[in-house]
């Protein structure tokens, strides 16, 4: 992999280390555990971890475990795996938001001691015309101007579950006037009574975002607090908060542009319906832009960093050509997947002067262009497989390089054949085709004549039945759900899914590789998918296609 290229988050900590602000990087990825990682979150790990490997420092990985309600140990799991898949390795132990309850706690009473914090018991409803417009100013609530020792009270009442949900809130006493709507004393902590997946009972007053946040990451000695630009209007918030307690340290959180990918989605929360719909099959179809659909359709992780390298780092967002990540999968695996035959479309070829029952072993290589790959052995046999497609009775033109009557092709690997007939049912779909190969021609070029092409087959005698699963484009439309008339699962591509059953295989596929996806040559890349094979089905997802159409 190259070297990184320089964006400004990366001239930024350059600058606070030449200055000597800091003199060891700490970044860190937050996911909130409530869906899946997706290639969005591939781009906030990569800055994150890319950050701190390039800089020698440390990333950490911690939960955002705050709204209980919505979160699982499934959810922790998954996105454990997915960081370690993209090849990432988070400093000390996994962290938990919640790690910190009693920290932030005792940092809560610390403001309300400060008295920049009260409890207020305005109903949602009132509290929520009290917080005032974009162009008209919040009132302050009746319950601002209570004393430390009343707040401090009702605080630790309601830590202690005293009163119902909804009851009270505690808030930040700031400005109800700012133009900033998240400084109109926001919420700090509510009242919520839920098992949460790490604290269990133990607490029934959860903390918010926006205080959680900067205090984690101060806890955990963070430098560079590196987040998306939705985010760029809660900074005021989050230095308030640094200032207001006493921190280890004071982070500070910069924001760069989130990543979309045209065709596709990039938010868990439409992610979950195709789910909870059965639009896909789960989290993890192979049409999913989530990580772990990803990896199960044949993407590797250096083809992921690769994209998100090339999208780069920056302020203004935008959406990238779904094109750009095909030919950074398509980079990866042209130079490193083997290769290997298999027919999608089946049809029988039998070479009528070679004998019966007899076979032979042919050996070819594993990747033609790179020998220490090794070499595979392929069996040439009387019957064989090639595809429908490569055959016609009559070449339609003079470019015709595929196989026809009369008319001479080698098969790749093996030898050159010259077709002289073959058998078509009553609609005329061709169902065999009879050639004879000349055995002269292994590795040489015939004499007298000249193939016409090259061709993919396997030997009928001991090719291996396939299930292929063709995917293509998740969405029918390049923005799926901003057409804010209609809902964005009807803009799904009702073709993102075409099933091949009896698809013929070369006998090495009958125990695939199971790290990296195959070239298909003449037809793609194709990843094993042990989660739909079985004892008897072997089914194999098409990663990508072969043929690159994104222009540089
Ligand atoms: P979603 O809207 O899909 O729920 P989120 O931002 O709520 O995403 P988090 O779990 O909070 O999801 O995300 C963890 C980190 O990943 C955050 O710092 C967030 O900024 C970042 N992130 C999420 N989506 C993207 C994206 N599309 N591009 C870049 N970074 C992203
Ligand atoms: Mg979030
Ligand atoms: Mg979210």
């Amino acid at each position: 992999e190259s070297a990184p290229a320089s964006n400004f988050i990366r001239t930024l900590i350059q600058d606070d280390l030449a200055e000597g602000r800091h003199d060891h990087v700490v970044t860190r990825f937050p996911p909130e555990p409530n869906g899946y990682l997706h290639i969005g979150h591939a781009k906030s790990i990569v800055v994150n971890f890319g950050m701190a490997e390039q800089f020698g420092g440390d990333c950490t990985l911690r939960f955002d475990d705050t709204n209980p309600e919505k979160e699982s140990q499934e959810y922790i799991e998954a996105i454990k795996r997915d960081v370690t898949w993209l090849g990432y390795e988070w400093k000390g132990p996994v962290r938990y938001a919640s790690d910190y309850f009693e920290r932030l706690y005792e940092y809560a009473e610390e403001l309300i001691r400060g008295g920049h914090a009260y409890v207020c018991s305005l109903d949602p409803e009132t509290a929520a015309q009290y917080r005032g417009t974009l162009t008209q100013a919040g009132t302050d609530s009746p319950y601002r101007d209570r004393s430390v020792e009343e707040n401090l009270d009702l605080f630790r009442s309601m830590r202690a579950g005293e009163f119902a949900e909804g009851e009270h809130v505690l808030r930040a006493k700031i400005d109800m006037a700012s133009p900033n709507m998240n400084m109109r004393d926001p919420i700090l902590y509510r009242i919520r009574y839920l098992t949460h997946h790490q604290t269990g009972d133990k607490w029934c007053i959860y903390p918010m975002y926006d205080f959680t946040h900067p205090l984690s990451d101060a806890e955990e000695g963070v430098t560079h607090s590196l987040c998306t630009l939705e985010f760029e209007d809660h900074r005021p918030l989050y230095d308030w908060v640094l200032e207001h307690v006493t921190p280890p340290c004071r982070p500070r959180q910069t924001e760069f542009a989130r990543l979309n990918v045209n065709y596709t989605i990039t938010s868990k929360r439409k992610l979950m319906r195709l789910v909870d719909e059965g639009h896909v099959d789960a989290w993890n179809d192979p049409r999913m832009p989530t990580l772990s659909g990803m990896r199960r359709r044949g993407f590797t992780p250096t083809s992921i960093r690769q994209f998100c390298d090339m999208v780069g780092v920056n302020k203004t967002g935008g959406t990238v050509d779904l094109g750009m990540l095909e030919h950074a999968i398509r980079d990866d695996l042209n130079r490193n997947a083997p290769r290997a035959m298999c027919v999608l479309r089946p049809v029988k070829l039998i070479l009528t002067n070679y004998p019966e029952g007899q076979s032979e072993t042919l050996t070819t290589a594993v990747h033609p262009q790179d020998e220490s790959m090794g070499t595979r052995e392929v069996t040439w046999t009387r019957e064989m497989y090639i595809d429908a497609e490569d055959f016609v009775e009559v070449p339609p033109n003079k470019k015709w390089k595929r196989l026809s009557k009369g008319n001479a092709v080698r098969l790749r690997g093996g030898y050159v054949i010259t077709c002289n007939d073959f058998v078509a049912d009553d609609e005329g779909n061709v169902t065999e085709i009879h050639a004879e190969y000349d055995p002269a021609t292994l590795g040489v070029n015939p004499e007298g004549y000249k193939p016409k092409g090259v061709i993919h087959w396997v030997s009928a005698e001991t090719a291996v039945d396939l299930e292929l699963r063709l995917y293509d484009r998740l969405f029918g439309v390049e923005n799926p759900g901003t057409d804010k008339e209609r809902d964005f699962v009807e803009d799904l591509n009702p073709d993102n899914l075409v099933v091949l059953t009896g698809c013929k295989g070369e006998a090495n596929l009958a125990s695939p590789r199971t790290d990296i996806p195959y070239q298909f040559e003449r037809e793609g890349y194709f990843f094993y998918d042990p989660e739909a094979s079985s004892e008897d089905r072997i089914v194999m997802n098409r990663t990508v296609t072969l043929r690159d159409s994104w222009a540089k």
